[in-house]
């Protein structure tokens, strides 16, 4: 969650706005910042030297520890954000596994330079737009068939995880989501972030803080 100080004095925007962590270098936290309104624009327009007051890392992320041999990530937009960092982690946990990046955007001109994504992750994403102005042509979940892999993770617009959710309960394939929820405090404390969950073994329904007991939710807690 992070919040930028306005010359005016105070925080602008006053509410932190939630961010993935994309890349950790050198000690620096990296961000992949899609700009939508006030809030990331101030964040894309920081300088070298300006303070931003950053909490986290905050909620659950994307676990691997069932240790999987085939993962297969499926970002939507600025979804991709987890996945840059998550191949190279993944590498050192997991030695012998095999990590994929599938990668979708509208189109050409709002997909992340490939090279660049090479280098951070050091694989090469596959790429989709819906106008296939880009690499393969139509949504990213357009016949995807989770066949022999063992995880699924995604990050991206909600429609999108409701069709990797679909797919992977059809498959049997163990899916966790991150979903995107609205954010405010990061603490828990606002309940500006509800999903509506159920408990797989009881079946038992109940509202869960996206910012603490998620982002990532296992694909059977989300009853979609
Ligand atoms: C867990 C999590 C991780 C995220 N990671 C990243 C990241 O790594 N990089 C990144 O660029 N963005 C990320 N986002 C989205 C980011 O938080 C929003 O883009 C940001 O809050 C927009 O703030 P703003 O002040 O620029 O726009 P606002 O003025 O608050 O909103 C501008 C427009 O964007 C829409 N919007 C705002 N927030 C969201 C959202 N969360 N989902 C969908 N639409 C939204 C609003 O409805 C409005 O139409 C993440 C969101 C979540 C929940």
């Amino acid at each position: 969650m992070m919040v930028g100080y306005g010359s005016e004095g105070y925080a602008v925007p006053f509410l932190p706005r939630p961010n993935s962590v994309a890349a950790t270098i050198d000690g620096s936290v990296g961000l992949l910042i899609r700009i939508f309104g006030e809030g990331s624009r101030r964040l894309a327009q920081l300088d070298a030297g300006d303070s931003v007051l950053l909490l986290g890392p905050l909620g659950v992320g994307f676990d691997l520890g069932q240790a999987p041999r085939k993962v297969l990530c499926v970002a939507g937009g600025v979804g991709l954000a987890p996945f840059i960092l998550l191949p190279r982690w993944a590498r050192e946990a997991l030695p012998d596994a095999e990590v994929h990046v599938l990668y979708g955007e509208r189109d050409a001109a709002a997909v992340f330079d490939a090279g660049k994504l090479r280098e951070l992750t050091g694989i090469d994403a596959e790429i989709w737009t819906e106008d296939g102005s880009l690499g393969r042509k139509g949504r990213i979940t357009d016949g995807l068939e989770l066949g022999d892999i063992d995880l699924v993770l995604a990050c991206g617009p909600t429609p999108m995880l409701k069709a990797v959710r679909e797919l992977a309960l059809d498959s049997g394939t163990a899916c966790q989501l991150a979903v995107e929820e609205h954010m405010a405090c990061g603490m828990g404390t606002c309940i500006g972030c509800i999903v509506e969950t159920v408990d797989p073994t009881t079946g038992e329904q109940r509202y869960a803080r996206a910012c603490i007991e998620g982002p990532v939710f296992r694909a059977e807690q989300l009853p979609w």
